[in-house]
């Protein structure tokens, strides 16, 4: 039987980290090769291909590497491959998850997984999230969704997926939405259909600086006023409840929103911002006032990666846009 061509690249976390010496912590050594060897049952799906394009903590990451994996990828779906499959760290799984998904413009699936377990570890889950996340990928239902998260039996679409849980098994959960589909005996299931994604252009640049910051209860306005003399070139705020600020932070914001684009998300993890509930100073109704936009589900992380590309190709216009498509 003629079987599908399937690129996997490691770049480190968790699921690529040892112990080297008893009583040290774990780090990343563990190659993608050496990954791909604890799943034999690989081999019958389809032909492999593996590299290790970085043996890092996913902390230690960053966009312009990001951006090099993402050229890796189009570069195996160009030779071929039904899709690619990313091993990575999984503290930054979903930022990483939606930059790439932001870019990704391909039919066919890039699916992201990692473990929270070490490889050295008793119940290390790596190889069976490995084994999950390539069957993703291979489904041909799986096509046109984007990039994916696999882990713990779950697939989670980039847009909605957060790491909940520092060191439980159960990481990963999708608020409100819940996972895209799940994994049942072995097949994919999808359990609510594609939606539809708006892709961005590369960044033609990757210096600009977006900064994030959470709002907390009387908190000073020291670095909120230092904002526009650091150069940064846009701000997200991970606000209070429906996206609030106190009222020193909103006469700030607004100047601030005079020069560089501001926004403001939820800081609780769950749930959207408000639009035209509260009328309060600092409020999402005077800080619409003033010029901020609310980030609506985008999560704060993931609307600061939504203003970096976005500054990245000049379409910082067309930001209000990318924040209400959902
Ligand atoms: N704890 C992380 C992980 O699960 C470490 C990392 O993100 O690199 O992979």
């Amino acid at each position: 039987m003629d079987l599908p061509k399937l690129s996997i690249a490691a770049l480190g976390g968790t699921v690529s980290m040892q112990s080297e010496n008893t009583g040290e912590g774990i780090v990343p050594t563990v190659s993608g090769e050496a990954l791909l060897s604890s799943v034999p049952a690989l081999e019958t799906l389809a032909h492999i291909s593996v590299e290790t394009l970085g043996l890092m903590p996913s902390a230690s990451l960053d966009f312009e590497f990001l951006l090099s994996v993402l050229s890796w990828a189009n570069f195996q779906i160009g030779q071929g491959a039904a899709g690619v499959v990313i091993t990575q760290g999984t503290d930054t799984l979903e930022e990483s998850a939606a930059f790439l998904d932001y870019l990704w413009d391909r039919d066919e699936p890039l699916v992201l997984t990692g473990a929270m377990r070490s490889a050295s570890e008793p119940g290390a889950e790596g190889p069976a999230n490995l084994l999950d996340a390539c069957r993703v990928a291979l489904a041909t239902h799986s096509r046109g969704r984007g990039v994916q998260v696999v882990m713990n039996g779950q697939i989670h679409s980039a847009s909605a997926v957060r790491k909940t849980d520092s060191l439980a098994l159960q990481a990963f959960s999708s608020p409100i939405v819940g996972p895209a589909g799940l994994l049942v005996e072995s097949s994919v299931r999808y359990l609510r259909p594609p939606s539809l994604r708006n892709v961005l252009p590369l960044p033609q640049q990757t210096s600009q600086k977006i900064a994030l910051l959470e709002a907390s209860l009387s908190a000073d306005c020291s670095i909120l006023e230092n904002i526009l003399g650091l150069g940064y070139d846009g701000l997200v705020i991970a606000g209070f409840g429906a996206g609030h600020v106190s009222e020193s932070w909103a006469d700030v914001m607004e100047t601030i929103a005079w020069q560089i684009p501001v926004i403001v998300a939820t800081r609780t993890g769950s749930g959207s911002t408000a639009q035209a509930t509260y009328g309060f100073t600092g409020g999402e109704m005077d800080l619409t006032r003033r010029g901020a936009l609310m980030a609506g589900f985008v999560c704060p992380r993931k609307a600061r990666i939504l203003l970096w590309l976005l500054v990245g190709c000049e379409r910082q216009g067309e930001l209000a846009r990318y924040l209400t498509q959902d």
